[in-house]
């Protein structure tokens, strides 16, 4: 007798859990459970902004994915998804013949949102996966490098477009890394300039004030100069060059100005927002009843119809639902509707800074730090247990 299929795409928060929770939750035989992703790995989203700045190195914030499942009950396929086909229920590869399923999970994450920007795409950087910040830093450090030889500022001036989380995450680790930098390639510190360009008229849009505040002055304190209500509205070979015509020469620039879904989405024909698809309370895409779509690549909204972000605590809120839901589905019972649960923010600003809030309660400095790192420890936990917090996690 057959039993259904079920393919996941995509080994990031939202698709790991799905697979986790259907892992636990199905006997032998009950499924045949497909986990496909591109790299031999997962990588920790949240952790990217260090090794990009060079304070981690970057196998820390990746792990084998094949050390996460049981590979007894989940089959992985390490390839790269090139076509979702809903109407012949398969999936297409790069190198293999195409997926068949009975249920499909996206979770295919997201891609840089450059909002047609001219040059950012051909010269700017991107935090987005391990090749990409492995780039940013061996860049930086030639530039840094070649210095000695040019002393032309722009090649120690970065400049990082968007201040939303990713964007102060990721200014917060290169002030941490840049006392040693300087140290390596003789240059004084002072010399260096950080510059964080926001379009909003304020740093982290959105966010609590108070906390903001305290993150501006902390990174100001460290050098890094903010630029605000102001639109990076160019990327050159240069540099940037800003609303209203003036040009920052940078040898670095980092593109953190938002994300939109992965582009396989919208080519599927399912309809989309900015690259994401509006989840029914199950999770499925509309009218597609076998398509589950979780993380960056769904969209949920509120109960004031306002977007939630796209956060990896939804994806991993989201993966863990779905597995429950697709288990009763396919024994027959009945899935419960997914409501999300924020359980707060927490955002670094460096190894011993961060700014937070947990409940109504707000944090900074040293006590957010720590809470940040537990959150990142949870992750291993709920991926790997004690033995994988033991291995990989450090506090
Ligand atoms: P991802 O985790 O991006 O996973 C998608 C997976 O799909 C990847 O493994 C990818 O390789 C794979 N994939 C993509 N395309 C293909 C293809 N064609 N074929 C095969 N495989 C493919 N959120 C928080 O809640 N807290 C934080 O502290 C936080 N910090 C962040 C820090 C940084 C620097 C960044 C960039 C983001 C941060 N986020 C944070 C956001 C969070 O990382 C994302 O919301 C989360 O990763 C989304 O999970 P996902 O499962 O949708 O996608
Ligand atoms: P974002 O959309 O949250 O922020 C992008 C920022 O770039 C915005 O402030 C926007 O005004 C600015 N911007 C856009 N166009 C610009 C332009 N032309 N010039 C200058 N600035 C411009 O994107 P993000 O920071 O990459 O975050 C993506 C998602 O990941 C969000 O949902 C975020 O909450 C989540 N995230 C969470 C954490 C955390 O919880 N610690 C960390 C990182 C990311």
């Amino acid at each position: 007798m057959s039993v259904p299929k079920i393919v996941i795409l995509g080994a990031g928060y939202g698709g790991l859990m799905t697979a986790k929770g259907l892992q636990k939750e199905l006997n032998h035989n009950e499924a045949e459970v497909t986990l496909v992703n591109q790299h031999s790995y997962h990588y920790i989203t949240t952790k990217l902004h260090e090794p990009a700045a060079g304070t981690s190195h970057h196998d820390h914030a990746r792990l084998s994915i094949a050390s996460v499942i049981n590979t007894n009950k989940i089959n992985f396929i390490q390839d790269r998804v090139t076509a979702i086909k809903l109407n012949e229920k398969e999936v297409h590869l790069e190198n293999r013949e195409p997926l068949k399923y009975d249920y499909l999970v996206i979770g295919l994450g997201s891609a840089p949102e450059t909002f047609g920007i001219k040059g950012l795409l051909e010269n700017a950087f991107f935090i987005r996966n391990i090749d990409s910040v492995r780039m940013i830093r061996e860049h930086m450090e030639y530039m840094f490098a070649r210095y000695q030889n040019e002393k032309k500022e722009e090649l120690i001036t970065i400049v990082v477009g968007g201040a939303g989380f990713t964007g102060i995450e990721y200014v917060g680790e290169l002030v941490d890394r840049m006392p040693e930098l300087c140290r390596e390639y003789d240059i004084p510190l002072e010399k260096v300039r950080i510059i964080n360009v926001e379009a909003a008229p304020t740093v982290l849009p959105g966010f609590d004030k108070e906390l903001v505040d305290y993150a501006v002055k902390y990174l100001e304190s460290k050098g890094v100069e903010f630029l605000i209500s102001t639109p990076i509205e160019e990327c050159t070979e240069k540099g940037v060059i800003l609303k209203g015509g003036k040009e920052i020469k940078a040898a670095t620039v980092v593109w953190t100005g938002g994300v939109r879904g992965n582009k396989l989405v919208e080519e599927s024909g399912i309809e989309t927002m900015r690259g994401r698809v509006k989840v029914d309370e199950y999770l499925r895409a509309p009218g597609y009843d076998h398509v589950f779509v979780v993380g960056d690549s769904s969209l949920v909204f509120n109960e004031e119809e306002r977007p939630y972000p796209p956060t990896a605590q939804m994806a991993t809120q989201q993966g863990q639902h779905l597995g429950k839901n697709l288990a009763a589905l396919i024994r027959g019972g009945e899935m419960k509707p997914f409501k999300y649960m924020p359980k707060g923010t927490v955002a670094s600003l460096g190894r011993k800074e961060a700014i937070g809030v947990v409940g109504d309660k707000k944090y900074v400095g040293g006590m957010a730090a720590f809470l940040k790192k537990v959150i990142d420890l949870r992750w291993l936990f709920l991926l790997g247990g004690v033995s994988l917090v033991l291995r990989k996690g450090k506090l």
